[in-house]
């Protein structure tokens, strides 16, 4: 089968692989798309704490079980579902954790074998191409899950990469009120139809406005600083994206913390369960997500394309492994 191979750290590769024997409680998945996710750039360029050479990434993925037809999204993780991390529905936090695309090969791809127990039907409406992001939007549930963001709440998102988005449009389908910081002007400018049409109102770098949630998606530990002191008291900061940089806390943020009685969580991939819920959202928003794709591309223009990813200048980019579902280009 064709894949990309990740020989070395900063060589991906179309090559002929031999196709993936399923192991006991495993089944043979024929992908239908992955999207390439800012990760998948960064294992490529620097490699990962949890990534094992050599390896086909890949964990945003949509495909059919071989022989049935019928299309699947994987939750990408295989946990030990038996630690106090597992039985309490934390999942995603078991130690023993292996994830898809890292540990194990992953949807860049014609093939991979995944653990049945992973696999989640797409509704049959979804169209693969859309379903592949349920990975992404599971994880910005699980952010919004760990902050409490509920009704009526107005939540601060830094950051108006996909992700970013996908935080922001999850936070208007769970009935709050979302709002997006973004540094970058130009980026504002290229997501304004999604801005417009989710509803998302874009935040000024300096109001009276106050905020009950916030959630970094955005590299920049400066966000950090900023999200405490735009919180009400009693706000709660999400640590959802890691971290670039050395940044000491000055001692007016760790105060501000106490005073305000403000709360800081981390927030780290996602259940399966979340996977439910975010292909629910999928599904109630196809229109204004299709407007997060970039293109619709074919593996051998991933390695072309991840650069544009690590410079923060694009948005989703699908890998397309057939032409069987409905055919629209967006973006
Ligand atoms: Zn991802
Ligand atoms: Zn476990």
């Amino acid at each position: 089968m064709q894949s990309l191979l990740l020989n070395t750290i900063g060589s991906l590769r179309v090559e002929t692989t031999s196709e993936p024997v399923p192991k006991t409680g495993e089944v043979l998945l024929q992908v239908s798309h992955c999207a390439v996710c800012r990760t998948d750039a960064k294992i490529w360029k620097y490699g990962h704490r949890d990534l094992v050479l050599p390896r086909i990434p890949g964990h945003e993925i949509c495909g059919r079980v071989s022989g049935s037809g019928k299309r699947y999204v994987v939750w990408p993780g295989t946990a030990c579902g038996k630690c106090a991390q597992c039985v309490s529905g934390a999942e995603n936090l078991c130690r023993d954790m292996r994830i898809i695309g890292f540990h194990e090969d992953g949807g860049f791809a014609e093939f991979t074998a995944v653990p049945e127990k992973s696999l989640i039907a797409v509704p049959e409406d979804l169209p693969g191409y859309l379903a592949c992001m349920t990975e992404p939007m599971a994880c910005a549930v699980n952010g919004l899950e760990q902050v409490g963001a509920g009704e009526g709440d107005r939540v601060l998102i830094f950051g108006a990469g996909p992700v970013g988005l996908m935080l922001a449009l999850a936070v208007r389908s769970m009935g709050g009120i979302p709002f997006i910081r973004e540094v970058n002007p130009r980026r504002i400018e290229q997501v304004k139809r999604f801005l417009d049409r989710a509803e998302i109102r874009v935040a000024a770098e300096a109001s009276e406005l106050e905020f009950d949630r916030a959630v970094n998606a955005a590299p920049d530990a400066a966000t950090v600083t900023q999200g405490f002191s735009r919180l009400k008291p009693g706000g709660v900061f999400c640590l959802f994206s890691g971290l670039i940089q050395d940044a000491p806390a000055p001692v007016s943020t760790l105060n501000r913390l106490h005073y305000r009685q403000l709360r800081l969580v981390g927030a780290y991939g996602c259940t399966r369960l979340q996977m439910v819920k975010a292909l629910g959202i999928l599904a109630d928003h196809q229109d204004i997500l299709a407007l997060l794709i970039q293109d619709r591309i074919s593996l051998d223009r991933v390695p072309a394309v991840l650069p544009k990813l690590l410079a923060g200048e694009s948005l989703k980019y699908i890998i397309e492994m057939d032409s069987t579902g409905p055919m629209t280009r967006n973006g």
